[in-house]
């Protein structure tokens, strides 16, 4: 161990600061299943001044810092791609400092999970509507950090939404407070906007304060089964010009239905949040809009904890391509998630290009997403020892982001850019005529983190 480490460990105490190799791989890989550097040390920060301390540590010994919560990203946002980078874990920072049932908000250390955070909110009747698949592992932190959404989307919108105000330590050492308490808040520029989808790529966030919303008064929900994805398409296109607000709108293809045990049909799981007394007539107008679009209605729930295990196969989108991908192609499947979205009136166009992208290219993919807010993840799976393969499944994961740019859409909804699109990023700024955001990125970037130390290669670099 470098002498330098052990004034780390110093500084820290003991059981912060991780050399063992096993951990360390840990932090060399993400759920892709690609491979990354080896980092030098996991710091494990329990406050604040921790934070300050690594920052402060990395830039007199010249090292990088890659922030992580739980790691579940997806674009590879939390990978160690360089050397000499300590891994800043928060994962320990995970303790809910306030919750006002006046304001609605909460003040919270970044780390918690989403689903435990959901857990104490419900006795108050409150609830942080930011709910990705993943919610029982990832961390509010990290959907701000990301940008993330979830199934709650088509009605709540993503995790930008649902931030009033961050606490982080940036490249300086410095401590920042961005955003206030209020709703309304006009001070100078947007700064908590500039942390909200940074990827760690500006500063280490220590404090959130997030909004929150009461908890529905009662909810319904249908399954529908369809036999083509233009008719499942246009029931959601349908439900926003009937102004059936729905809070779910989400779906899975025929192959990703026949994976997880639905049988071969395009399935969609479509519910709304609704005052109590209004049950039957607006699961008569979830049944109207679905039927009226070739729909088979297969399943009804009059109750979100019935629709929430309804939706327990939807949630398998990523589990079961990596069974399907590590049984197939053992430690050498990789897993690629796209993440694109488009209008809602284009989805019809762009879901059947989809499909037809992923006949033609003939890599095993299933695709499935938020339909309700536009968001479409095709996930595909290849060996990567096999070079013809990983090039093919490589240019079909871009041609989904072509296909998004096409029909006026991004190539990101919310797992952000990290290291699996930075290509993608390239191509969607040209062609919006918008390359020289990337100038002002870099230039934002030396602002925030003037030594160059937060999470190398992500995003732009
Ligand atoms: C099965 C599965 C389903 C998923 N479903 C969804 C979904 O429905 N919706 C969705 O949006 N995402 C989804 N994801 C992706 C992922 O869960 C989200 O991106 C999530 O927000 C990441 O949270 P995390 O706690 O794991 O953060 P991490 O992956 O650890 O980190 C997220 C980002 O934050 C940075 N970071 C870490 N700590 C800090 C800090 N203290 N300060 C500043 N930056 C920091 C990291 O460098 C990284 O860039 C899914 C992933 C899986 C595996």
């Amino acid at each position: 161990m470098s002498s330098s480490l052990v004034d780390l460990r110093k500084t820290l105490g003991e059981d912060k600061v991780v050399t063992n190799p096993d951990i360390l791989r840990i932090y060399a890989r993400d759920p892709a299943s690609f491979e990354f550097e080896l980092p030098l040390v996991v710091v494990y920060a329990e406050s604040a001044d921790d934070v300050v301390d690594v920052v402060n540590y990395a830039i007199k010994n010249k090292l990088y810092i890659t922030p992580v919560f739980h790691s579940t990203s997806l674009s590879g946002n939390a990978a160690t791609v360089a050397r000499n980078t300590i891994v800043l874990s928060s994962e320990r920072m995970n303790k809910i400092l306030e919750v006002s049932d006046v304001d609605w908000l909460a003040v919270v250390q970044p780390g918690i999970k989403i689903d435990e955070f959901n857990l104490e909110l419900m006795r108050y009747g409150l609830q942080w509507p930011v709910d990705p698949a993943s919610s029982k592992t990832a961390s509010v932190g990290g959907s701000i950090i990301n940008g993330g959404g979830g199934v709650k989307g088509a009605k709540y919108g993503p995790a930008p939404h649902w931030v009033l105000a961050l606490e982080a330590v940036i490249g300086t050492g410095e401590r920042i407070r961005v955003g206030c308490r209020t709703l309304k808040c006009r001070e100078g520029y947007d700064l908590l906007h500039l942390f909200v989808g940074s990827e760690g790529t500006l500063g280490v966030i220590t404090e959130a304060t997030v909004r929150l919303a009461p908890l529905p008064e009662a909810f319904v929900g249908i399954v529908a089964q369809y036999d083509d994805v233009v008719d499942l398409a246009n029931t959601v296109v349908e439900a926003r010009r009937r102004r059936l607000w729905l809070m779910v709108a989400e779906f899975m293809d025929d192959d990703g239905s026949d994976l997880v045990g639905l049988g071969r049909k395009y399935t969609l799981w479509m519910g709304a949040d609704i005052s109590a007394g209004s049950e039957e007539v607006v699961l008569t107008r979830l049944r109207e809009v679905a039927e009226g679009n070739r729909g088979k209605v297969v399943a009804e729930a009059a109750k979100w904890g019935d629709f929430f295990k309804l939706l327990e196969p939807r949630r398998l989108l990523y589990p079961a391509p990596v069974k399907r991908a590590v049984e197939s192609y053992g430690g050498n499947a990789v897993i690629l998630m796209a993440d694109v979205a488009v209008p809602t009136s284009k989805l019809p166009e762009a879901m059947r290009e989809v499909k037809d992208a992923v006949r033609l290219y003939g890599v095993p993919t299933i695709t499935g997403g938020h339909v309700g807010d536009g968001n479409i993840h095709p996930t595909l799976w290849f060996d990567k020892s096999n070079e013809e393969q990983k090039k093919k499944a490589i240019k079909l994961f871009e041609h989904f982001g072509k296909i998004a740019i096409k029909y006026d859409g991004t190539i990101s909804a919310e797992h952000g850019i990290g290291v699996h699109k930075r290509e993608m990023l390239k191509t969607a700024l040209e062609a919006r005529g918008s390359t020289a955001a990337l100038r002002i990125y870099r230039e934002i970037k030396r602002i925030f983190d003037p030594h160059g130390i937060f999470n190398p290669g992500k995003i732009f670099e």
